[in-house]
């Protein structure tokens, strides 16, 4: 017996989960996401927001929001740069300005804003549009047939549990993934390289970053690697805690046999000074891990963020390249539940998915091992790519072509389609405020629409810039997908 039918069922309603909820909501489909926890994120993890994530948040109508709170909570704009400690000697910086030299690329900007802070705002936007989202939820087991999938889920609170029918349902239950493991699917890559911690910590730093913006300090020393972050005004933030001791062969298992006087210790040497009073609020272990699931889809289940591919916090490219796979995902699924696609479509998800992952998690490895771990060796890694090129050069159909500039892409097929700031209607908008519900035809000026099967809305730029960005002539047309890449173009 089923208590529940829903398109959509979600495990996990964290970034991933949650952002999945949303943009179904988007397109119209009423999900259902269950999560273990009693509530949204309570630490705040993720906290770089990507160009392209914030793109996506902009559609869905909580970009303004989204950039109000971050501005609340963290000083924008700042340096991802590297210490011996806060006090003492810098190292040097990997990007003196987290904004600088992209805010042409894009109608929005990269922002810090913590999970804690974020996951609210994504939830009650999601609720907006029609998602149900249940905490203190388990989703317990799972049967998956040639129809669909019925799920068990346990209310921890009331001890009750309900049958649920779905005809998909998404695995965004992280990276220690039950369902991925009940599906039999496995991970591969690096495996895990470090037993790490987070020190979440209060105490007024500020003295100490004498008057230096600074959105991710790296710190070096003979004592610790990892990183920290602090929030506004500087009283508050962590200590990522990678690796211990002799830098060339140092302790990698941070988290065993750890006190709260250790990590006052750490904290103290990382900061460089005795004299800041420091209060331990909480301490999160977790494993740097470089892997991607081998498959992203089985049948009717898709696996979607950490569930399906886990990258050390390096680059700050895990919870944004979540948001992109949902993003990927949720229109397809939106098409075939609508019935104007095929299930065909979706496999699509895990061919164009997993090649950017890979590729990603080799990018976020290989800024865990220059900035905080050059004894993993840097020998087979691949080369630091520009961020840009990871955050939003990322493109699909082409597995010997996963990324590129995207200032190059021009509109080729399986690219982003650019930005471009255009007169519309007599309003001012960007190119890519008429993607994310349909598909899209824009037409040069001179061009006649051609015929398709296909139901896209048709928008008429007149604009040399529009032309020049998308490698068209006046008579040229270009296919936006709802996920505003470009599926097809004439030039
Ligand atoms: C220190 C640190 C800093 C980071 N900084 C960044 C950053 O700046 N930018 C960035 O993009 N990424 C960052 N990351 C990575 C980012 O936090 C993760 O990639 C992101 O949180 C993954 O989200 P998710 O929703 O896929 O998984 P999770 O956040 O792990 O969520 C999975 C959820 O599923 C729930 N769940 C699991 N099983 C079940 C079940 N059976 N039933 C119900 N619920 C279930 C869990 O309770 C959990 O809430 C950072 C990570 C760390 C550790």
């Amino acid at each position: 017996m089923t208590d529940l039918e829903v398109p959509v069922l979600i495990v996990g309603g964290s970034l991933v989960g949650m952002s999945t909820a949303l943009l179904l909501g988007h397109h119209g489909i009423r999900a259902l996401a269950v999560e273990h926890h009693r509530g949204t994120a309570i630490h705040p993890r993720a906290a770089q927001i990507s160009q392209r994530t914030m793109e996506i948040f902009r559609t869905v109508g909580v970009e303004q929001i989204v950039r109000k709170k971050s501005d609340e909570q963290f000083v924008q704009d700042g340096a991802i740069m590297a210490v011996e400690t806060l006090a003492g000697k810098e190292i040097g910086y990997f990007i003196s300005n987290l904004n600088e030299g992209v805010r042409d690329i894009s109608p929005t900007e990269r922002v810090f804003i913590s999970q804690s802070l974020l996951e609210p705002l994504l939830k009650s936007r999601a609720e907006e549009l029609g998602a149900q989202l249940r905490y203190g939820t388990d989703m317990v087991s799972f049967e998956e047939d040639s129809n669909g999938v019925t799920a068990v889920i346990h209310k921890r609170d009331a001890g009750k549990t309900q049958t649920v029918r779905a005809a998909y349902m998404v695995a965004a239950d992280g990276a220690h993934s039950r369902v991925r493991e009940r599906l039999g699917i496995a991970m591969r890559g690096r495996g895990t390289f470090s037993n790490s911690i987070t020190i979440y910590f209060r105490g007024n730093v500020a003295p100490l970053l004498r008057g230096r913006n600074l959105s991710v300090i790296y710190v070096t020393n003979p004592t610790l690697r990892g990183f920290f972050r602090f929030e506004k005004p500087f009283d508050s933030g962590f200590l990522a805690v990678n690796a211990l001791g002799d830098p060339t062969n140092p302790i990698t298992d941070v988290s065993t046999g750890l006190t709260e006087e250790r990590c006052l210790e750490f904290v103290r040497v990382a900061l460089g000074s005795d004299e800041v009073p420091i209060t331990i609020e909480n301490i999160m272990p977790w494993k740097a891990q470089a892997d991607v699931a081998d498959r992203f889809q089985h049948e009717r289940i898709f696996l979607a963020g950490d569930a399906a591919h886990v990258m050390p916090p390096n680059g700050g490219f895990g919870g944004n390249t979540g948001v992109q796979d949902a993003h990927n995902l949720v229109w397809k699924l939106a098409m075939v539940l609508k019935g104007k696609a095929g299930p065909e479509l979706l496999a699509t998800y895990e061919s164009e998915r997993r090649p950017v992952a890979l590729f990603t998690v080799e990018q976020a490895y290989a800024r865990y091992v220059t900035r905080t771990a050059p004894y993993l060796g840097t020998g087979g890694i691949q080369a630091v790519e520009n961020d840009l090129n990871v955050e939003l050069g990322y493109c699909y159909g082409d597995d010997r072509r996963v990324h590129e500039n995207p200032r190059e892409s021009k509109g080729r097929p399986g690219t982003r389609a650019p930005h471009v700031w255009i007169e519309y209607e007599g309003r001012r908008i960007s190119t890519l405020d008429l993607f994310g519900h349909n598909f899209v035809l824009l037409t040069g000026p001179e061009a006649k629409p051609p015929k398709m099967d296909l139901d896209a809305d048709v928008h008429r730029i007149d604009d040399p810039a529009f032309l020049e960005a998308y490698g068209i002539t006046p008579s040229g047309t270009v296919l936006v997908r709802p996920d505003g890449f470009v599926a097809a173009r004439t030039r």
